[in-house]
């Protein structure tokens, strides 16, 4: 399942991205929640696969400065937070799609 979603949306007045996958399915993940599961080394400890961000310190209404694809395989994000060091593949993306058909 790496196939690059049909469509990907910041939805900033919901506080949400929104991808549409290759299947049809449409996932929305809230800001705040993706911020926590960047995957970058200053936020996963590369050797233990720890996470070292105190999810706590995410502020709330963090958004989404600006969405870029890399490659065929991921995407990058910028945090109104400053962060953007992290690349969410679409695995990952996948995986972490909290609605309830998916959980
Ligand atoms: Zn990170």
């Amino acid at each position: 399942m790496d196939e690059p979603p049909q469509n990907i949306r910041a939805v900033t007045q919901d506080g949400c991205l929104e991808i549409t996958w290759a299947e049809g399915h449409v996932g929305l993940y809230p800001f705040p929640m993706l911020r926590g599961e960047c995957p970058c080394a200053s936020c996963v400890d590369e050797y233990t696969g720890k996470r070292k961000l105190d999810r706590s310190t995410i502020p709330n209404d963090i958004v989404i400065t600006n969405l870029e694809l890399v490659g065929r395989y991921a995407l990058k994000i910028d945090w109104s937070d400053g962060h953007n060091a992290g690349l969410y593949t679409w695995e990952h993306l996948r995986q972490l799609c909290p609605c309830s058909q998916c959980k």
